[in-house]
């Protein structure tokens, strides 16, 4: 059996070698700063259903119950501040050996620890715009007017409602990163699956399509993933924690 001091000497070497590699992010990464795994216990999920695209669109109550449960999400956005293993990416995206970074998250937090490449398969929350016209407004202002009792914006200039750009249940993943998200998948030399369960499909299948395409996949997640078993390392240590050793290694 490998010991966590082995596991980071071959997740350093591989890393090492690396000039096209590609890291895949989940909601594992931004609990390191604070923000709840929606799916979690104690998640959003947990305690309120998920709103549906359709619903969302045609039921002015759903709007509401939307924009009550994102109040409670953007005061966990507005404390987050990028961890270490945020910062380790982008670090060796700056040194040539990660290409590029496709996330399931919606916080930008790979943007302000400095990652440039970052193909946001959910959206952001970082923008707000309406569904209709496309008219876009900083999530503050918009936030602003819901707690000052307007419980479901809409757009001043077609009326239609106002959402932030991120992926709801029923809506269908953006073409353009999807597209961008499997090329990088296929041309990578490693892959690094980072605080995903890897069961939400269809993004939890570019680490595996990295792996057929003749990536080495490694996997760092607390609890156990469907792709462990074809995984050429797997890490249950923080992903913090392991990225900063193995960046030391790495004189990064
Ligand atoms: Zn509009």
């Amino acid at each position: 059996m490998m010991t966590d001091m082995d596991a980071i000497e071959q997740l350093a070497a591989w890393l090492g070698e690396a000039t096209r590699g590609v890291v895949f992010t989940g909601a594992g990464m931004s609990t390191e700063s604070g923000i709840a795994d929606f799916r979690s216990p104690g998640g959003v999920w947990s305690r309120h259903k998920p709103v549906m695209y359709d619903d969302f669109l045609y039921s002015r109550e759903e709007r509401k119950r939307y924009w009550r449960m994102r109040l409670e999400l953007y005061k966990e956005f507005e404390k987050a501040k990028p961890n270490a293993g945020h910062f380790a990416i982008a670090k060796l995206e700056a040194a040539g050996k990660v290409a590029g970074v496709i996330t399931q998250n919606i916080d930008g937090l790979h943007q302000d620890a400095g990652s440039r490449r970052v193909i946001e398969l959910h959206g952001t929350a970082r923008q707000m715009a309406c569904v209709h016209c496309g008219k876009e407004w900083p999530p503050d202002w918009i936030l602003e007017q819901v707690r000052a009792g307007d419980e479901a914006p809409e757009c001043d200039q077609c009326g239609k409602p106002i959402k932030a750009r991120t992926v709801l249940f029923g809506q269908p993943m953006p073409q353009g990163p999807m597209d961008e998200a499997t090329a990088l998948a296929s041309e990578a030399d490693v892959c690094l699956s980072l605080g995903s369960s890897l069961v939400v499909e269809p993004a939890a299948g570019f680490p595996r399509f990295a792996k057929f395409s003749g990536a080495k996949l490694i996997i760092i997640n607390k609890t156990e993933t469907p792709l462990d078993a074809m995984a050429d390392l797997v890490i249950r240590e923080g992903i913090g924690d392991t990225l900063s050793a193995v960046m030391e290694r790495l004189g990064l």
